[in-house]
């Protein structure tokens, strides 16, 4: 049991060091291969999905149906209800956060649970 324990807390480690290490976002997929050690998807998504539930890491979902997940800093009031923009290029395929924000209506009689923003154009690296 201990050993268990040591082990998945150095998988969170491992996941949370590789997102604060990139300036865009991470596929399930995308952070399995930059892990130093083999862990299977199954493992990542729970690990993800508990950072998301204690608001360390909030995701958006891109054009192709994946979540891509980003660090949690700054994040205002909620992180369910996260206000910022993401960028999707459709050239490079990388999904950044951006620092605008959207002023989130109020929806007449709707109570609004989570947010996601997804902006989908050329980026500007590859735009040139
Ligand atoms: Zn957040
Ligand atoms: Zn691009
Ligand atoms: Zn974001």
């Amino acid at each position: 049991m201990e050993i268990k324990k040591t082990r998945n807390t150095e998988k969170q480690n491992l996941v949370r060091d590789i997102l604060s290490k990139t300036a865009h976002t991470m596929s399930v997929e995308d952070i399995m291969a930059a892990m130093p050690i083999k862990v299977n998807k199954t493992t990542i998504y729970r690990i993800l999905d508990r950072f998301a539930e204690k608001g360390e890491v909030h995701f958006v979902t891109g054009k192709n149906g994946k979540a891509y997940y980003a660090l949690c800093n700054n994040c205002g009031i909620s992180h369910k209800i996260h206000n910022h923009i993401h960028f999707e290029c459709q050239v490079c395929k990388e999904v950044t956060c951006q620092p605008n924000t959207l002023n989130i209506p109020n929806l007449e009689g709707f109570t609004i649970q989570e947010t996601q923003f997804l902006v989908i154009g050329i980026c500007n690296k590859c735009k040139k």
